[in-house]
Formats: structure tokens, sequence, C-alpha cells
């Protein structure tokens, strides 16, 4: 089989220690004689698999005493009213830097005033907005770190005196994080960690149990706390897969290592599309994300959209497009990409640059 380099956003490309992994347990987990689909929920063997999972997240992300970390159903775009329904008692905080911060931003709308500090709609959602003041009476503040569709993101732990809440779907273990500063942390598995279907949760406790509404068992962050996020049927091949790609990151020196190398992933393609004569880069250097990389044809290159989209095709580039919202290109280089495929995407662009 000869593999593809693949660009795509998500679900995304996976270490092929993960699919590999997955096969077997496919087939036979463990030597038990059943498919990891046909294991109990309830048995020891996928008790370990989840206590591990929750253990090596941990141990990944430094995350402290006092968090628990959750696999739940429903995607990120679950979280966006969980989070308020959990939190929210009169108002909350948001930053608005693109589609998804926009789409969370509507959910807590449901649940009590939701006060904009900033937003980056001006300029296209270009940059991460810096001048803002978040109200001392907000219940919660809400980031989203890496924004997806525009490519930006932000590379800093903030200091807020309300619980931080971010969406880190996009950028989770790329780069090294004082867990310590957040509430919530959570994310889709399907760019970095594993296959869709389950959605990572950390939460700290003690920001729990503080609003007066009733909330409804399966949406209540201490129902999961409560079962090691095993109230209801988990999404047991999911959880399984993404052990195997904490464990390969585990493998290859953690977090510190996988930035590392994401720094140089993202330098290499960056510098490429500044150098191109026929490329630029729509997001604000500074914020330039290191998962997303975003770029459009010079205005006097137009046209030449969908030939460049053949000829990246044509060179095994799967997902090189850009979101439906916005055109030009995107290549997602997440944790699992290999520098490989950064450099055969540069070579492509160089290549293209010559016939032009
Ligand atoms: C992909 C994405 C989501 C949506 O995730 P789902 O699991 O599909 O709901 C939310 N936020 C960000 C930043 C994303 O990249």
């Amino acid at each position: 089989m000869t593999k593809k380099h693949n660009f795509n956003p998500g679900p995304a490309v996976m270490p092929p220690f993960t699919v590999e992994k997955t096969i077997e347990a496919l087939k036979d987990y463990g030597g038990t004689g059943l498919s990891i689909i046909e294991l109990s929920h309830r048995s020891n063997e996928f008790k370990d698999i989840m206590a591990e999972t929750q253990a090596l997240f941990t141990e990944l992300l430094e995350i402290p005493e006092g968090y628990s970390v959750l696999f739940l159903g429903g995607g990120a775009s679950t979280q966006f009213f969980m989070i308020p329904y959990n939190l929210m008692k009169n108002k909350a905080a948001y930053l608005n830097t693109g589609s998804w911060a926009t789409k969370a931003i509507k959910e807590a709308k449901f649940f009590g005033e939701v006060i904009e500090v900033a937003s980056s709609a001006d300029r296209d959602f270009s940059y991460i907005p810096k001048d803002y003041e978040v109200p001392a009476d907000a219940d919660y503040f809400h980031i989203t770190t890496n924004n997806t569709i525009k490519g930006t993101a932000i590379f800093e732990d903030y200091d807020v005196d309300v619980p931080l809440v971010a969406d880190m779907s996009s950028d989770i273990f790329g780069r090294r994080l004082d867990v310590s500063k957040y509430g919530i942390i959570y994310g889709g598995n399907q760019k970095n960690v594993g296959p869709a279907g389950a959605t990572f949760v950390i939460v700290k406790e003690d920001i729990l149990g503080k609003v007066d509404r009733e909330i409804p068992t399966m949406i209540d962050y201490r129902t999961h706390i409560s079962k090691d996020s095993m109230y209801n049927t988990p999404p047991v091949v999911n959880v399984f897969s993404a052990l195997q790609t904490l464990k390969w990151f585990k493998s290859l020196g953690g977090v510190p290592e996988l930035e590392k190398m994401n720094i140089k992933k993202a330098e290499l393609l960056y510098n490429e599309v500044d150098r191109n004569k026929l490329f630029v880069g729509p997001a604000v250097k500074e914020d330039r994300s290191r998962m997303n990389v975003c770029f459009i044809l010079e205005d006097e290159y137009k046209h030449l959209e969908s030939e460049f989209l053949e000829f990246a095709a044509q060179k095994g580039m799967v997902g090189v497009k850009g979101h439906r919202s916005v055109g030009g290109f995107r290549a997602s280089i997440y944790n699992a990409l290999p520098i490989e495929s950064v450099q055969a995407l540069v070579d492509c662009m160089q290549e293209f640059e010559a016939q032009h």
C-alpha cells in the first residue's frame, strides 16, 4: 500500500502504530479470542485500557492533582453547551477567534449572558486579539487555542482570575502546557489523538457544582467523573486507539519532543509560503498556527487554484484544499504527520512555481 501525504483537517493523519495496533485488536484483543468491538466495557480488559489511557494523558500533559480526564461522546460540539450547562450561573466571557469560537458562543447564549471580550472578525479572523479585559464576575472565560479553519493559534497559557476553558481540538499535545492554568480543556480526538467518536475533557473538579440549575445526568461532568468515564458505554475502540497514539507520543519523547517537531514542520512550510512568488499566508505571522497552515494564491495567480490542487493530488497529497468557507489551501500538519510529508508539499510548491 502506498501511503498518501495526508493533510486532512480531521479526521486526520494517524500514527501508523495506532492503525496497526487497532487492526490487531479488531482481530483479537490481547489474546482474549474476542475482537475489541466485542469486548464488554465492564470487563477488566477494558477497565485497564481506560485507566491506562487516562494515566498516560495525565503523564504526557503533566496534569496536576484535582483534575479528571474523561472520554465522552458527542464531539467537541457537544461541549459547546455542556460547558455553560455546568459552569454558567449568569454570564460567561468568550474570545471570538473564528468559526469554532462563534459556534461555542452561540450555544452559550442559551444559558445566560455572553460577553464577547474581543473578536478578530474585523480582519477575517487572521489574528488573535490581545488587548481586552475579562470581567472579574464572569463565571468562566472560553478560548479556542488553535483556529483550525483560519490557521491562527494562541501559544500562551493565559493568566485569568476566572476558570479558563479551552477548546484544544486541533492542538492538544502540540505544545507544552501548564494545565494548572485551566478549568477545562476539551476537544474532539479526531485531529491529534485518535479516531472520531471520542471527546477528551480534562476538568478541574472544584469548579463544578456551583450552578443552581438541574443538570441532566449525562450532561453533568460529575456523573462521568464519579464513574471513571464509564457511566454509560464509552467509545471503546476510540479510547483503545487513542491509547496507542499516546504510547507512540511517549516513545518519541512526549510533548516537548512533539513541540520541537511541530515548530520545525511549521517553519519549513511557512518559509516556503513566504518565499514562493505564487503564495501568501493570510494569518498574522506571530499568530500563525503550527497545526493548520493556511495559504492562498497571490492575486495575479488566483486562476491557478484548481490547477495547483490537481498538481498536488498527482503528487500524492490529500486534503490540501482550504475549508469550504475560506477557499485557498490549508495543510493540516498535526502531530502524527511526518516531516517528510511537509517536505513533499514544499517540493510540490516549488515545482509548481517553476512551471509558472
Ligand atoms: C474540529 C473542531 C471542532 C468540532 O469538533 P467535533 O468533534 O466535530 O464536534 C471544534 N473546535 C475546533 C477548534 C475544531 O477544530
